[in-house]
Order: structure tokens, then sequence, then C-alpha cells
């Protein structure tokens, strides 16, 4: 039964971050009637799409005094979705007019750029700018009392200290790299670099380079490398220990199973017995969950990339509802979640929504690690969806009443994921699917979400 309308409660809430989840928080957030405050470090909307082709002075990014350069995105990027199932469900990711003159990449995967622009676009039609305060670093958040405590400072040096009802915590994941452990590396005396701070090839000029890791980022800086290097070899755990091959369509791509040591002499040895004499290694290796303001004594932990407790990956039982997180899990469609996960905070805070007792949150957290660790799963993809996204995603619509995400959206993802897998080279303009790109469009259509079929979006691509 839905509670009276005099129960329901209007918040003072803090939103951290400006980025595609803050966005839709903050959007979410106002719907329910909370007043917020978004607390952003950058002097722009769109957190990791803000390309900037600075990168950190230390190249691994180990220092922890360093300078921090938010975004890890690279100047060839383009999006790893397709755009239809990557946007807000109510606000598509659709070819959009030209805004200011800038001209719009109208591509199916389109680059970076036009992220950007769409997540601009976003801010600009539900009037979020306003609640942003740009140039913004959050420096502490802990709990006073039933409220919590935010403490900023800004560009100026001017510091504030203001008490909230609630802060949700949409810092992103993306800035602060985890590096792989190569045997002997501390007396290889090459050079070595992570993608976080990749952002064209240029430096590697001639160079023999090892990237380790074959995923997105992976196979993305690889292929960006090799026209212009002599040789890039590609060290992945995923590939079987004899693997040894050239890359098809490529004369300096070579594919190999994990480094088992890197020497002084500058070699590089893989499980496959093969040795090369490189230039680089280029780390292509994730990121860590890094909560650096968060102080919890010590009920929120973060260890081996496992944020908790958390319930369903967003509210920590002894904590909830006054702190969330939106944003943590991988390998899903990250806008879609964002937005339910979002809708759900607001709700659960306006008290239109009930979370299950402290007690049951901490038994269904209990019982998800017990059950990753029967499957076997590392601790580190505990936040990892995958093939249980679905059941996730349609979890969290069904809390706040949404319908479920639409077949086509999940059809696509899981096509878009097996191509990444089995075509990297192609994967972004030939596709055979363009059925679902019809129900994408013709769904957008009923819904009056836009107003014609984009005919250059239907014709391309094949
Ligand atoms: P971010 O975009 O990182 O935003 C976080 C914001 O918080 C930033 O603006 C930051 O400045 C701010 N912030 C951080 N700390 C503080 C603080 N202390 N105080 C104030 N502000 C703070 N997803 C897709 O859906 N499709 C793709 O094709 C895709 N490609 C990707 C490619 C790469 C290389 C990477 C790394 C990720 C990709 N992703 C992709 C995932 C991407 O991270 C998400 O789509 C999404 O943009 C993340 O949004 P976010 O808001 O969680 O984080």
């Amino acid at each position: 039964m839905a509670p009276a309308q005099s129960t329901i409660k209007s918040l003072h809430v803090a939103v951290i971050g400006a980025g595609a989840a803050g966005l839709v928080a903050a959007r979410e957030l106002r719907r329910e009637n909370h007043s917020v405050v978004v607390f952003e470090r950058d002097s722009k909307v769109g957190g990791l799409w803000v390309y900037t082709p600075e990168s950190e002075v230390d190249p691994l990014s180990l220092d922890p005094n360093r300078t921090i350069v938010h975004s890890s995105v690279y100047d060839s990027l383009r999006t790893n979705l397709p755009r239809e199932c990557m946007g807000y469900r109510d606000f598509p990711f659709v070819p959009r007019p030209e805004h200011d003159g800038d001209s719009r990449d109208t591509r199916r995967y389109p680059s970076h750029r036009e992220v950007l622009a769409y997540l601009e676009d976003f801010a600009r039609e539900f009037n979020l700018v306003e609640m942003v305060r740009f140039n913004t670093e959050v420096t502490l958040v802990e709990a006073d009392g039933l409220k919590w405590r935010v403490q900023s400072k800004n560009s100026d040096g001017v510091s504030g200290d203001e008490i909230f009802d609630a802060v949700v915590v949409c810092n992103g994941h993306y800035t602060e790299p985890r590096v792989a452990h190569v045997p002997g590396i501390d007396s290889w005396p090459g050079k070595q670099i992570h993608s976080h701070n990749y952002r064209v090839p240029d430096q590697f000029k001639d160079q023999v380079v090892v990237v380790i890791g074959n995923f997105a980022s992976g196979a993305d800086i690889s292929r960006d490398i090799k026209e212009v290097a002599k040789e890039v070899h590609i060290a992945s755990r995923s590939n079987p220990s004899k693997t040894y091959k050239l890359l098809p369509g490529s004369d300096n791509l070579w594919l190999h199973p994990m480094i088992e040591n890197a020497n002084e002499d500058g070699s590089i040895v893989f499980e496959n017995g093969k040795v090369v004499q490189a230039d680089t290694i280029v780390h292509c290796t994730g990121y860590k969950y890094y909560f650096p303001f968060l102080n919890t004594n010590g009920y929120i932990t973060v260890e081996d990339n496992c944020v908790g407790p958390l319930y369903k990956h967003v509210f920590p039982p002894a904590l909830s509802p006054g702190l969330s997180f939106i944003g943590l899990p991988w390998m899903t469609l990250q806008f879609f979640m964002f937005e339910l996960q979002s809708k759900w905070v607001a709700a659960v805070l306006s008290g239109r929504v009930t979370l299950p007792s402290e007690d049951k949150m901490m038994e269904d957290v209990t019982a998800y690690y017990a059950m990753r660790d029967t499957y076997g799963f590392p601790k580190r993809y505990t936040h990892k969806l995958g093939q249980n996204q679905i059941r996730y995603l349609d979890w969290i619509a069904e809390q706040v009443g949404a319908p479920p995400g639409e077949q086509w959206r999940y059809q696509e993802i899981e096509g878009g994921y097996f191509r990444l897998a089995t075509q990297s080279d192609t994967f972004r303009d030939k596709w055979d699917d363009d059925h679902l790109i019809v129900e994408a469009y013709e769904d957008f259509l009923r819904q009056k979400l836009i107003t014609s079929l984009p005919s250059e979006l239907l014709e391309s691509g094949n």
C-alpha cells in the first residue's frame, strides 16, 4: 500500500559528481521534491566524457599526492555500446540537432565528443546546471547524528561545511588505476603507463609496446598504437598459456597469454615462452573504487575492489537511506542503470518506497557474497553484473513501479557484447541487428520521445 501523502518527505540532499550518474540522480531527486546540491570539482558537467589532452604527470598514477586528471577518455574513443541502448530511458541517445554551431556525430557508435554533447543536452533539457556547484570538491562526508556533514573546497580556496539529510555518491570509478603486478618489473628499465593516462599514440612511434589487458580499452588502445609502433604485443590472462598469434588484418599486433616476468636487460618473457625487447608497457588493467572523502568509521570498506556492505550495490544497511551510491556495478547498461538506481534512491528518501530492515539487508548482502564465493568469482568481481544485469535492472525497476527494460534494449546489449568480444576491429561499423534499431526507434516514436525516424542511421552501417 502506498504511504499517505503526509508521510512523503522532502529532504535536503547532496550529490557528489555531475557525470552521467550525478546528473540523472539530481533530476530524479528533484522530481521527487527533494532539494538538491550537486558538488562537482570540474568546471563542466559530463564527468568521464569531458576529454582533455592532458594526463597525469605520474604515468602510472601511483603518487597519492599527484594532481588528479579525472577523465580516462582517449582521443580516438568511440562508444562500446550502440547508442540506442546506451542512453537514459526517457531521453534517448539519438542523433540530435546542432547546438551552438557544433556539428553532431550521427554514427551508431559515436565518438566521446557526442556522448558529452548528449549529456550537455540532457542537463540543458532538465535545467540541471542550476543545481550544480562547479569547481567544488567534496573533501569529507561523515554522519552527524541522523544527518550528514559535507565539507568541500572550491577552486578559490573557499571551504564549505554543511549539513544534509542525505548524500548520494556519484564520483565515478574510472580514475584510480589498477596496475598489474609483473614479476621483475622493479628492475626492468622500460617505461610504463596506465590507460588512464593514454590519449594519443604518438609517443609510441617505432617502439615495441606490450599492452596488458584486451578488454574494451586494451583492444582499442593496442589498435591505436599499432598504427605508429614497430610491434605491439597484447598480454591477456584470458588467453590460454600457449597462445601466440598475429591478429588478422595486421602485421605487427600479436596476442599472448600473461607476462611471466620482466628482466633487467629490457626483455619481457610471456607464459608461452616468447621473449620481446620492449620499450613500454601499457597497463589496460582497469580501475579501483575510491572514496577518499568518505568517513564511515570503517563501516564501509573497499577490499579487492568490493565496496561493502551494500544492499543491491546501492545502500549500506546501517547507514541507509542517508548514504547511497549510484553507478557501482559494471558490465551493464550504465546510464539506464543510473536512472533506475536514482529513481530508487529518490523514492526511498521520500518514503514512497521502503527498504527492508537493516538485518534483512545484511542477510541479502551475506547471501550475495556466499553465492559469489560458491561460483568461484573473485571478490573484485562483486560489482560485475554481466549475465545478471537483466534480473538486477528489472528488480530495481519493480521497486519504483517502472516497467522492466525493453526487450530490444537487452538484446542489443547482448549482441553488442558479443560483437565487442569477437569482432574487436569492426564491431562499431558492422552489425546484423538492424531490426533492433527499428524496434528501438519505433518505441521512441510511440512514447513521443522523438518526432521522426532518422533515415541516415537506418541506411548506414552495413
Ligand atoms: P564520471 O563520469 O566519472 O563522473 C564522476 C564525476 O564526479 C566527475 O565529474 C568528477 O569530477 C566528480 N567528482 C569526483 N570526485 C569528486 C569530489 N570529491 N567532489 C566533487 N566532484 C567529484 N559506458 C557506456 O555506457 N558506454 C561506453 O561506451 C563507455 N565507454 C567507456 C570508456 C572508458 C575508457 C571508460 C573508462 C568508461 C566507459 N564507460 C562507458 C563507462 C562510463 O564510466 C559510464 O558510462 C559513465 O560515464 C560513468 O559516469 P559516472 O557519473 O558514474 O562517473
